[in-house]
Order: structure tokens, then C-alpha cells, then sequence
């Protein structure tokens, strides 16, 4: 018999704060069929149910810092070793830094594994300030007010986008414009799974 074996797919999406990366994420893993693994979201859960970690993240996250790769890093590769991830699984909001996706080259690379394809949304700033206000009202996010909204988006710009060349470099990168309704959006983004030769799950 021939081996058919199916490829674990593992896709990474990028965007700046507001791009809307957490709901597209939920479609493209709905898509693949695999897990996601949001790290804001891991945080924002320890920070509800008032962990250590959730303590330790929080002290950054409110002020639009990233947490430090000592905490996240190693949440991270325990993450990857629960058997869900087997079949793949789509990253959200990890790694956003050169740093720590080294660290996760590193970690993949010991399971015979990789990286596939970086989907970064592309947004107009100002747009996206209006959008995470917005949210803020919703969410009553602690990270969502406009001196933290530009500070993130600060950092997104320093430390991600030299990130987002990284994946470049390797033809990894996909850039998909962001600007539109989740379903506008989320088109583009099925069209450039499609084309990266992913299909529906
Ligand atoms: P997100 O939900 O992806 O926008 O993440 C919310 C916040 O969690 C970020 O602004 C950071 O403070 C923190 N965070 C999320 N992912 C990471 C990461 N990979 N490294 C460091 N901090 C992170």
C-alpha cells in the first residue's frame, strides 16, 4: 500500500494589535482542522483565574509589554507537546519576536518539525485604533486603552515586523490585506491557504 500519510499543517498568523487575527484564527483552524494556540488568550485565562503565571503576565500585558520569553517561552513548547498538536496546529499571536522564533525553529526542529506558512494581516493603523476602542468598551480589556493601544502597536512595529522578515526570508510569508469585513478578509485568507496548497479539512 502506498503511505498517504496527511501533513500536519502549522501556520502561524501575525497582525498587529486590532487586525482581527483572534477571530480569523478560529476560521483558519476551523479550516484545518487543528488546534489554535493563542498565548494572549492562555494569559488573559491565567489572569482570570488569578494564577501565578496570570499575576506575572499581567504585570506586562496591562502595560502593552510582552511578557518575558522566561514565562512564555516554555508555556509555549508545553503546549506543543500535548498530543493535539500531532495533526498540526495554527499559532496566534506566537512568536513575535526574531528571539522566539528561533526558540520555536529550535523546539519544532527537534520533532522533525516546521513551521509552513505566516499569514500576517496587513491593516491601516488609524482604522484599527477606532476598532480596539471599540473592543475595549466590550472586553473592558485592561490592555485596550489608546496610550496602550499605541504602545503595542509600537512594539508590534519594532520587535514583529523584523519577525515577519525573518519568515520572509524563508518564502514563508503571505501577506494578506486586512482591511474589509471578516468575511472580505477571511476570503483573502482562504484564497491564500488554498494557493499555499492547504485544503479544507
Ligand atoms: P494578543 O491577544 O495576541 O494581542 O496578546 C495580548 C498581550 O499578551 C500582548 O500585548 C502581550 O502583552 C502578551 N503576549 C501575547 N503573546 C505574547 C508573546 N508571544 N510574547 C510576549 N507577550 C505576549
Amino acid at each position: 500500500m502506498i503511505a498517504t500519510e496527511k501533513k500536519a499543517p502549522l501556520v502561524l498568523i501575525l497582525g498587529a494589535p486590532g487586525a482581527g487575527k483572534g477571530t480569523q484564527a478560529e476560521r483558519i483552524a476551523q479550516f484545518l482542522n487543528v488546534p489554535s494556540i493563542s498565548t494572549g488568550a492562555i494569559f488573559r485565562q491565567n489572569i482570570k483565574e488569578e494564577t501565578e503565571l496570570g499575576k506575572r503576565a499581567n504585570e506586562f500585558i496591562s502595560k502593552g509589554e510582552f511578557v518575558p520569553d522566561s514565562v512564555t517561552n516554555p508555556m509555549v513548547a508545553a503546549r506543543l507537546e500535548a498530543p493535539d498538536v500531532d495533526n498540526g496546529c495554527l499559532l496566534d499571536g506566537y512568536p513575535r519576536t526574531v528571539e522566539q522564533a528561533h526558540y520555536l525553529r529550535d523546539a519544532l526542529a527537534s520533532k522533525g518539525k516546521e513551521i509552513d506558512l505566516v499569514l500576517e494581516i496587513v491593516t491601516n493603523q488609524e482604522e484599527v485604533i477606532a476598532r480596539l476602542l471599540k473592543r475595549a468598551e466590550i472586553e473592558h480589556r485592561a490592555d485596550d486603552n489608546e496610550e496602550v493601544i499605541r504602545h503595542r502597536m509600537e512594539v508590534y512595529r519594532e520587535m514583529t515586523e523584523p519577525m515577519a522578515t525573518y519568515y520572509a526570508d524563508q518564502d514563508k510569508l503571505v501577506q494578506v490585506d486586512g482591511m474589509g469585513t471578516i468575511d472580505e478578509v477571511w476570503a483573502r485568507i482562504e484564497k491564500a491557504l488554498l494557493d499555499a496548497g492547504f485544503a479544507r479539512n
